[in-house]
């Protein structure tokens, strides 16, 4: 398949072609047209190097009202440089789209910084779970009305011992959102999470 057959709009068809992608990878041919034409939760057994971040990062993108400026998508991710290495992607995604922004919270950096970088409007949080944790008791990030929640790499985010963050922060966010899980095992840990919090996933292994 192309990147053209898999429904994404002009916008994001433009900055693939400036990053150089030919052709999308398995995870992405599966997951972008799935993820654009269906409101569902998604498991996903995907390693990283597998393009990942663009088949949820594409889809997250294309849902998000870029004229409102409530926060509208969340991403956990386990470490300040996977939050980082996700928000540098998905600025370059979304590079033509006008008035989006992406802020990256995470911790043993300032929590004043990021808590204002929040307050102007950011539609998608990428995010690790302690810190997360710790601006949403602070009143400093308001993830109420997200309509999608993406966790990445939750195998890593439970060894590190986020469950407790995880479930604070999944349990603050509506009912109705979609969430979607990437990660490269599923220990039961992970099955745990999904089961609480997810509803029918579907499944995309590559
Ligand atoms: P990820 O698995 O999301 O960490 O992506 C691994 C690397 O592959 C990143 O540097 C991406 O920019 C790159 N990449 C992702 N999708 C494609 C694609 N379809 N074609 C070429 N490179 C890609």
């Amino acid at each position: 398949a192309t990147f053209n057959e898999l429904g994404l709009g002009e916008l994001c068809l433009k900055a693939i072609t400036d990053m150089g992608f030919e052709t999308p990878s398995e995870v992405q041919e599966k997951a972008i047209p799935l993820l654009l034409e269906h409101d569902t939760d998604i498991v996903s057994l995907a390693q990283t190097g597998t393009g990942k971040t663009a088949a949820f990062g594409f889809p997250l993108i294309e849902k998000i009202d870029s004229t409102s400026k409530k926060t509208q998508g969340l991403i956990l991710s386990p470490t300040r440089e996977l939050c980082l290495q996700i928000t540098t992607e998905l600025k370059k995604y979304s590079k033509y789209i006008k008035g989006l922004n992406v802020v990256a919270i995470y911790g043993g950096a300032s929590i004043t910084d990021q808590a204002r970088n929040v307050k102007k409007g950011a539609q998608i949080l990428v995010a690790t779970p302690g810190r997360m944790g710790d601006m949403i008791r602070r009143g400093m990030v308001d993830i109420r009305e997200i309509d999608t929640c993406v966790l990445d790499e939750a195998d890593e985010m439970l060894n590190m011992g986020f469950y407790e963050d995880i479930t604070e922060i999944l349990s603050d966010t509506p009912e109705e959102k979609n969430t979607w899980l990437f990660s490269a095992t599923m220990p039961r840990e992970v099955a745990t999470i999904a089961k609480k919090f997810m509803s029918n996933p579907m499944e995309i292994t590559v």
